[in-house]
């Protein structure tokens, strides 16, 4: 029997929630159902394989229903120290703190691709 590649598997999973998440950018202006979906599988891959899902990505939907921030279906509000973004579908708030920005050398061993 085989046996299973879970370091493969993850890092598979994690390129799949990549792709979906583009796809959904692509989407969201043409159709917003479908944009949702992708979000939604996206989040299954990523509960299946345990793997979290990159903060750039959270941020990019609503935790409760799932859809795309789009402008027109969100209200963001920016408070002292942070942003306040309300899901005008489900009325789901996110409070995304603010923090100052610490200098830090970047570390430069990220290979570019593409
Ligand atoms: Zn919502």
């Amino acid at each position: 029997m085989l046996k299973r590649e879970r370091k493969l598997e993850k890092k598979i999973a994690k390129e799949r929630i990549d792709i979906l998440f583009k796809l959904m950018e692509e989407m969201k202006d043409k159709d917003y159902d479908l944009a949702r979906r992708y979000v939604e599988l996206a989040r299954r891959i990523a509960m299946k394989y345990r793997i979290k899902i990159p903060k750039v990505f959270k941020l990019k939907f609503c935790k409760k229903c799932l859809y795309p921030y789009k402008e027109g279906r969100f209200r963001v509000r920016i408070a002292k120290s942070r942003v306040i973004v309300t899901c005008l579908n489900c009325g789901y708030v996110k409070r995304i703190p603010i923090r100052p920005i610490r200098q830090k050398i970047s570390k430069e061993n990220k290979k570019g691709k593409g």
